[in-house]
């Protein structure tokens, strides 16, 4: 097999902006500069030290790994953490492998393989070296992991140890309190190895004895006090089926996945610092014992993200799909990629958001309005224009039939884009009409206007924005004083770029929609998930905190350029925010647009 060579990026012609330096990519120029994995070889899969030995050097400088357990939908802290590592290795000429990290044979599936796979692509990003390429799945390693264990064993440095779990962790001792060494600790060699192919056999019950490395009893550091590495557990896995009764622990698994695949820098979050000199520990016997190729793979810890307003853990973001707080993994108002997705955000906007928040060794909370920042920033030049009418309110013109003719239409126009990008063609100008009767926003109309107020109240003009100067005359109420239209009288020859129609000056312009051709739309106001800003924090019951008002379903009534769009299209409501038509549920009978974001700050305040 030909070792691939790294693609060019994708995705990223509209991300211009600076990249601060960080604590991550100091280490990989460092790396670069001193050549500390220059002489790595690469045979265009993953393998063991033999596999690569003979292959030509590795035209990847860095390789890094994202590598998700497929047991849940990615969220917004994975989306840092995919942008994090498809980004460095685009920037560095690297690699980045998308690997499962399936060996727990009990959590996975394949929706959520499935999902996971979407989402990085969508995000932007290729793996694993060529466009289309298969992720890389951890359970393909089981043999070498099985091998290199029987080489621990062998080399003196693993046991089976048959103590009761209780046992074993009352002899772990604790921070102020070495461990005691366990009875079955120095076993020969010889007889662990019948013992732990008895286990491979399924000659035990399942939590009999475990595999354990003989590191250190005594070590400050408890996860350096033999940690177990292999366990019995029947389980059929979804890949390997019933070939296996024993599955090795994540903390063993894992170093060897890295190394395999010969990943340089194996970035992850800070939880697994006490787990790096296991980590160490274990391609150091490896690397001993001619297994793996040196250089090793190292790991760095980032902080996770933490956004406030959201929750990020699997089993609580599940539990809210599993009770109907949500509608899915994918309504809008969840962290999850997809729901993400759903609400109108778009990758650039998810990859700038990434870039901006960097990486740090503490942990912090990232304000939500950063996220929305870096959505408004990246629609603000791309969503195309539209007026729609949130809470209509009929306005009638009722001079219009003397002015303009009984029923006349007067078609109108405004642009697509108030500032089209530089080098790319100007969007098609948006067309509607007006005539005698138009929606407008039940608060753009006050019969008794506080001071300062601008817009419509008897004896003040406005402008119908890209329409005409009107005065407003008063207004039409029912039996119980509920306003039902409001009066007005169109001034002539003020249409929106006419020769003279800037002659009559007025305060404000209000948007609106035509009777005759507005489209009524149901469009979902979507506020925050939490009213509490660390909703799950130091154990609180995040449920409590629910933000009842997180959903408001209106119908609106938008122009028509509106009710054309194709589901995903995203817009910017003029003066109301910025709209996604849903992915889902949208068509073009039956509009259906989500808030994606405001136009302004909201959360702030
Ligand atoms: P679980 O709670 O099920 O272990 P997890 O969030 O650790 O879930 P994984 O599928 O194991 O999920 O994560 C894949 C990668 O995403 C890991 O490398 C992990 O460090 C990273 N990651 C997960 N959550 C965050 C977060 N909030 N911020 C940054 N990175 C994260
Ligand atoms: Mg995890």
């Amino acid at each position: 097999m030909s070792a691939p060579t790294p693609t060019p990026p994708k995705n990223t012609a509209a991300l211009d902006f600076a990249k601060p330096s960080n604590f991550l990519r100091q280490i990989i120029e460092t790396d670069l500069s001193k050549g500390t994995y220059a002489k790595r070889r690469w045979a265009g899969s993953p393998g063991d030290a033999q596999h690569h030995a003979a292959a030509a050097l590795d035209p990847a400088k860095i390789r890094t790994r994202f590598p998700p357990e497929p047991n849940g939908y990615l969220h917004v802290g994975h989306a840092k953490s995919i942008c994090l590592n498809f980004g460095l290795a685009r920037d560095y000429g690297g690699i980045c492998h998308l690997r499962f990290d399936d060996t727990n044979p009990e959590k996975e599936d394949t929706e959520y393989v499935d999902s996971i796979v979407d989402a990085v692509k969508w995000l932007g990003f290729d793996w694993n070296g060529a466009p289309d390429a298969a992720p890389y799945q951890a359970s393909d390693y089981f043999d070498f992991m099985y091998r290199a264990a029987e080489y621990l064993i062998e080399a003196g440095h693993a046991y089976v140890d048959e103590q009761t779990f209780e046992q074993m962790r009352a002899a772990r001792g604790d921070f102020g309190k070495p461990g005691v060494d366990s009875p079955f600790r120095n076993r020969t060699p010889a007889e662990n190895l019948v013992q732990f192919r008895a286990m491979r056999d399924g000659k035990y019950e399942d939590g009999a004895m475990v595999l354990r490395a003989k590191i250190d009893m005594a070590s400050p550091n408890i996860n350096m006090r033999d940690p177990a590495i292999y366990r019995i557990r029947r389980a059929t896995h979804h890949n390997t089926g019933d070939t296996w009764c024993i599955y090795p622990m994540y903390t063993y698994a894992h170093p060897i996945e890295d190394a395999l695949e010969q990943i340089t820098h194996s970035i992850c979050t800070l939880e697994f610092e006490d787990q790096r000199p296991f980590y160490d520990w274990l391609l150091e016997r490896l690397i001993e014992g001619g297994l793996l190729d040196a250089p090793p793979p190292r790991q760095h810890e980032f902080a996770r993200l933490n956004l406030t307003y959201v929750i990020t853990s699997k089993r609580k973001l599940a539990q809210l799909v599993r009770d109907h707080h949500v509608s899915g993994w994918d309504d809008p108002r969840m962290p999850t990629i997809v729901g993400l997705r759903r609400r109108g955000y778009t990758p650039e906007s998810l990859q700038l958001f990434a870039e901006r928040i960097g990486v740090s060794k503490s942990d912090s909370w990232i304000d939500y309005s950063t996220l929305e920042g870096c959505l408004r920033e990246d629609l603000e030049n791309k969503a195309h224009r539209g007026m729609a009418v949130l809470n209509p309110l009929k306005l009638v013109l009722t001079n219009w039939d003397d002015v303009m003719g009984k029923d006349h239409l007067e078609p109108c126009t405004l642009p697509a884009l108030p500032h089209p990008p530089e080098g790319l063609p100007e969007p098609a100008a948006r067309h509607f009409t007006i005539g005698k009767e138009v929606w407008i926003e039940q608060d753009d109309f006050c019969e008794v206007p506080p001071k300062g107020y601008k817009r419509l109240y008897p004896g003040n003009s406005v402008r119908l924005k890209g329409g005409y100067v009107i005065t407003c005359s008063g207004c039409e109420k029912d039996a119980s004083g509920t306003i039902t239209a409001v009066l007005a009288t169109v001034v002539p020859d003020t249409k929106s770029g006419t020769p003279g129609s800037e002659t009559v000056k007025v305060k404000a312009a209000i948007t609106w929609v035509a009777v005759a051709d507005g489209v009524a739309a149901e469009v979902r106001l979507y506020d925050r998930l939490f009213l509490d800003a660390q909703p799950d924090a130091s154990g609180k019951d995040f449920l409590a905190s629910l933000n009842p008002a997180s959903l408001k379903v209106v119908t609106a009534i938008v122009e028509p350029s509106l009710a054309r769009a194709r589901p995903d299209e995203k817009f910017q409501f003029e003066r109301h925010g910025y709209f996604v038509a849903d992915r889902l549920d949208h068509t073009q009978d039956k509009p259906v647009f989500n808030l994606a974001v405001g136009l302004k700050d909201s959360w702030g305040k």
